[in-house]
């Protein structure tokens, strides 16, 4: 009797749990993704990156001898008429919890129940399942370093090598065409730019893995703030659509880190965050909606995100060169540096004093790492409202940050220059031209500062 493995972000052969069970029933699986709302709501970036993920998943399934199956509509709807198509008798996934999907997989999971079906989840795109880590009192941790010294020496399950080859069906159901699904249709730029500096897919993962083991990782302490280069692994990417698991990358620093190469265990303790987010938004779902912190509802966020300024921080336009360049380096390449996120999410949320959903919103629309839970909490984390938060009084200041971070000024001539890319990627309607002046700042850093703390003294005087 045939399976249907349903993926999400777990677009992998090796460390599937779900797959492998699937191989190991032993009848033939057939794998599908569905493009439901959930999929249909992502931003552009993240639905192109998608779309590239999916095209070169197919390429790897064909090379064990598999397909992937593709079809749109309500998840339930399809599974339903696969099982029926098909007449398979488990259906099987790997573990999503962001809110939306928690509440879709378990109404999913009990109405194929209901109807014989074996539906079951699997651990898939966590180090450590959020029940598993709790504190000395059974609660859920809500500050990161307890966290990390609760899970630091935990064993980690090895990664589950991938199936040589994947039992097939004598006949596949029929597959929507990827091109149909038009996933990069709100990303024109995404083809042209951000396409060519791209890397998708599990061997890519794997090699990107490697490269950064055996070059970056001990230089990791010292570089992974600097503006100008990479620095980290750049396996976020991957990371966010499942090319990788996170075990996976666990296992492959064990040696360095027992043999106490440098870097190790600071690379291990931000991959660490990545499970904290995680664990936070599956115990506080709405982290993505609603201020993590109690009372913060009576924080006066500007909450109108057609202002000009906010407009001229979406564009890079501020006039405040850290922040434009970084706003710039992720519209044409869907990525930023990990500093310069935390620059640009505190310009918006302090200087110009903006609600933080409006900036996970674009980062969200332009990210091709987007992750629901690290997003809403680097943006709660800036903003002063989140778990563990930077206090709200602490306001980077981009120049400070720039001196430090950016001493050469590499980073910001690359994305201030007429021929960064830029202005090729941006649309005509924001009417930018590279040989205009750059603008003055919208809100000067001393302003910016002044009325943030002054709002922030004026809540805190009410709560
Ligand atoms: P490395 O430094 O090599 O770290 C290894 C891995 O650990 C990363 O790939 C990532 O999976 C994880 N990680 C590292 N730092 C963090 C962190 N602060 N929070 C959670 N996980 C972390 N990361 C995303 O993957 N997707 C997002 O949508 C996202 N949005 C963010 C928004 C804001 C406002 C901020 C401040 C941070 C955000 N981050 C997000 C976290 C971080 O910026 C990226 O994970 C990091 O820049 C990725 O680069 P890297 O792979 O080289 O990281």
């Amino acid at each position: 009797m045939a399976v249907i493995v349903w993926l999400r972000r777990d677009l992998r052969l090796a460390d599937h749990a779900a797959l492998t069970a699937a191989c190991k029933s032993g009848g033939p699986v057939i794998p599908v993704y569905i493009l439901d709302s959930y999929v249909e709501d992502m931003g552009a970036a993240p639905r192109f990156r998608l779309e590239q993920a999916l095209a070169e998943f197919a390429r790897t399934l064909d090379g064990v001898g598999s397909r992937l199956i593709l079809r749109r509509g309500e998840a339930l709807d399809v599974l339903r008429a696969l099982v029926k198509e098909t007449g398979a008798c488990r259906v099987f996934w790997s573990r999503d919890l962001s809110s939306t999907s928690i509440d879709r997989d378990r109404a999913v999971k009990l109405a194929l129940r209901q109807s014989g079906v074996e539906a079951r989840s699997f651990v898939g795109n966590l180090l450590f399942e959020p029940w598993d880590v709790q504190t000395g009192s059974g609660g859920a941790y809500k500050v990161f370093t307890p966290f990390w010294r609760a899970v630091r020496g935990r064993d980690v399950q090895p990664p589950r090598l991938p199936p040589a080859v994947l039992p097939t069906p004598v006949r596949w159901p029929r597959s929507d065409r990827l091109e149909d699904w038009n996933l990069s249709a709100d990303m024109q730029r995404g083809r042209a730019v951000v396409g060519a500096q791209m890397q998708v897919g599990e061997a890519s993962a794997q090699a990107r893995l490697q490269a950064f083991l055996q070059n970056d990782m001990a230089v990791y302490n010292d570089r992974r703030d600097e503006l100008a280069g990479w620095g980290g692994s750049d396996l976020s990417q991957y990371l966010a659509w499942g090319e990788i698991s996170p075990a996976t990358i666990w296992h492959a620093v064990q040696p360095a880190l027992h043999e106490g190469t440098r870097g190790a265990e600071a690379f291990l303790r931000q991959l660490a965050w990545r499970d904290f987010a995680w664990h936070l938004m599956f115990h506080s779902p709405s982290i993505n909606r609603e201020n993590w912190r109690d009372g913060w509802q009576d924080f006066p966020w500007n909450t109108d995100a057609e202002r000009p300024e906010v407009i001229a921080w979406k564009r890079g336009q501020t006039g405040i060169d850290l922040v434009d360049a970084a706003m710039r380096e992720m519209y044409v390449t869907g990525r930023m540096h990990n500093r310069a996120r935390m620059i640009a999410a505190s310009y918006l949320t302090k200087h110009l004093l903006t609600d933080w959903r409006i900036g996970m919103r674009w980062f969200e629309d332009c990210l091709i790492d987007w992750d629901p839970a690290a997003n809403a909490m680097g943006w709660q984390w800036v903003a002063g409202c989140g778990p563990d938060a930077a206090p709200y009084f602490r306001v980077f200041n981009p120049d400070t940050q720039a001196e430090k971070f950016d001493a050469s000024g590499a980073y910001r001539q690359k994305w201030l220059a007429p021929d960064s890319g830029f202005y090729q990627a941006v649309p005509r309607s924001w009417n930018l031209s590279p040989d205009a002046p750059r603008p003055a700042p919208v809100v000067t850093l001393p302003d910016g500062r002044a009325r943030a703390l002054a709002a922030y003294d004026s809540f805190r005087g009410k709560n």
